[in-house]
């Protein structure tokens, strides 16, 4: 029996419900689901999980999943960045083929089941308190980014033992002024004349635009005010991602509930929700719906929430955008895992295209960092080894411009560029920045 013909669904993550969280199910689902993959093996080489799957298997005594130990089932789980390309781009059993087969979910289970009996690890808890953390690192900035910055010698390595990040990881510096303290200042009233004057967006700043680089938030505002775009930055909160990678169902529903009521008011009076972070548009595009699939806020947000490319590509469309200048240049595009999985096509590389005499290039390959899975010492080789093929071909065309949608892909990509023995660009920024270049602003 082959793929499914009809479009993929994904089912409500039944998280309140206690059989999910049953230990002997969980196991039963895992062996069956690994087996069908053992008979397929299309994913061997999108991560780590599945190569190590298939190699434990194959080295069993009866090569099948019925050998494996509870250990073995566990580092594929622990292996997964939940990038969600299996579910994606591979896989022809995802609902509702009968094999219901949805990767990424069943490896977010059982980060669940782990995280319900406290085994999520001291750093992914604390570093998963986005809030707590943005906050003190914009208070001591200077403190912190002399601290945090790859090559110290004093700190990194202390913080390799007591926290297992790795020594040798970027870690994105702070602000001193967060974005949406910046902002009021910066953002430049809608242009009357501008072919989108009337229409209004709510830029939704994640964590990494608030309160680690303001650079895509500040040419996201010129950019649409330039075309008549009324705009505002919020930043309500955390969207939750650092909790979902934790399996951490009730933080995530909780975010949803409070983000969605803080959006309600604006969607109700005409604003569109533009997050800055792919991994932000994901989390209220796709996976909150099927959390709080009973929170009416919650579902009326899905429906509002574009994607910064996905967003001007649309205007370019239904209202036509100001004239962009000239700017012939090669660009590299890395396709982010969590872009791709928004299901709308590389919006980038249309939104590019507005350019006139920009060249885009697309390179659809997992930069391997994966949230903050990437920077932890058992995982930053893999990382670094998942995103070679991705930086190989970023490079391939010696491009003027490199750019990722997603902000931890773009430094995780030139330490792996460098790792690939060439000289990375000086910047791996958000594709919208190049925009408000051509546009001079
Ligand atoms: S979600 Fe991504 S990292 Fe996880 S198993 Fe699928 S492809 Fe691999
Ligand atoms: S997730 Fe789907 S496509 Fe990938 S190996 Fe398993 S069955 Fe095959």
């Amino acid at each position: 029996m082959e793929g499914s013909l009809e479009a993929p669904t994904r089912h409500v993550i039944p998280w309140q419900d206690e059989a999910w969280y049953d230990e002997a199910a969980l196991d039963a689902e895992l062996r069956r689901v690994f087996d069908i993959c053992h008979g397929c093996r299309r994913c061997f080489n999108l991560c780590d999980s599945f190569p190590i799957l298939f190699d434990a298997i194959d080295e069993s005594p009866n090569e099948e999943v019925e050998d494996l130990s509870a250990e073995q089932l566990a580092s594929v789980v622990e292996a997964c960045t939940l990038c969600d390309m299996c579910f994606m781009t591979k896989c022809p059993y995802v609902p509702p083929h009968s094999f219901d087969l949805d990767f990424p979910h069943l490896m977010l289970r059982h980060r669940a089941v782990e995280h319900r009996k406290g085994n999520t690890s001291f750093a992914d808890r604390e570093l998963a308190k986005m809030e707590r953390n943005g906050k003190l690192g914009s208070m001591v900035a200077g403190a912190a980014n002399w601290a945090t910055k790859e090559g110290n010698a004093l700190t990194r390595p202390v913080m390799e033992a007591v926290m297992g990040i790795d020594k040798r990881a970027h870690l994105p510096p702070f602000l001193d002024t967060r974005l949406t303290n910046q902002a009021p200042a910066l953002v430049p009233p809608p242009n009357p004349d501008g072919p989108a004057f009337g229409r209004k967006a709510v830029i939704y700043a994640g964590c990494h635009d608030e309160f680690n680089d303001a650079t895509p938030g500040l040419a996201l505002v010129k950019v649409l005010a330039h075309n008549g775009v009324k705009v505002r930055i919020d930043h309500p909160d955390c969207c939750g991602m650092p909790l979902f990678e934790n399996g951490d169902m009730k933080g995530v529903a909780s975010a949803a509930d409070r983000i969605s009521a803080h959006f309600a008011p604006m969607i109700a009076d005409g604003w569109d929700i533009v997050p800055l972070t792919t991994s932000c548009a994901l989390m209220l595009k796709f996976e909150w719906p099927l959390i709080e699939p009973g929170n009416e806020q919650v579902q009326t947000l899905s429906k509002h929430t574009f994607d910064v490319s996905e967003f001007i590509v649309a205007l370019a469309k239904q209202t036509g955008l100001v004239p962009i200048a000239e700017m012939p240049a090669a660009i590299s595009v890395h396709f982010a895992c969590h872009a791709r999985a928004q299901n709308m096509g590389p919006k980038a590389m249309e939104m590019l295209r507005l350019i006139p005499g920009a060249a885009p290039a697309l390179t659809e390959r997992c930069s391997g960092h994966g949230g903050k899975w990437g920077i932890f010492a058992e995982n930053f080789d893999r990382a670094v080894k998942v995103g070679k093929p991705a930086a190989r071909n970023l490079m391939k065309t010696e491009p003027a411009i490199v750019v990722s949608e997603c902000p931890l892909a773009g430094p995780h990509l030139r330490q792996v560029i460098a790792a690939n023995g060439q000289t990375p660009p000086e910047r791996i920024g958000h594709p919208i920045e190049v925009v408000a270049k051509a546009y001079g602003l």
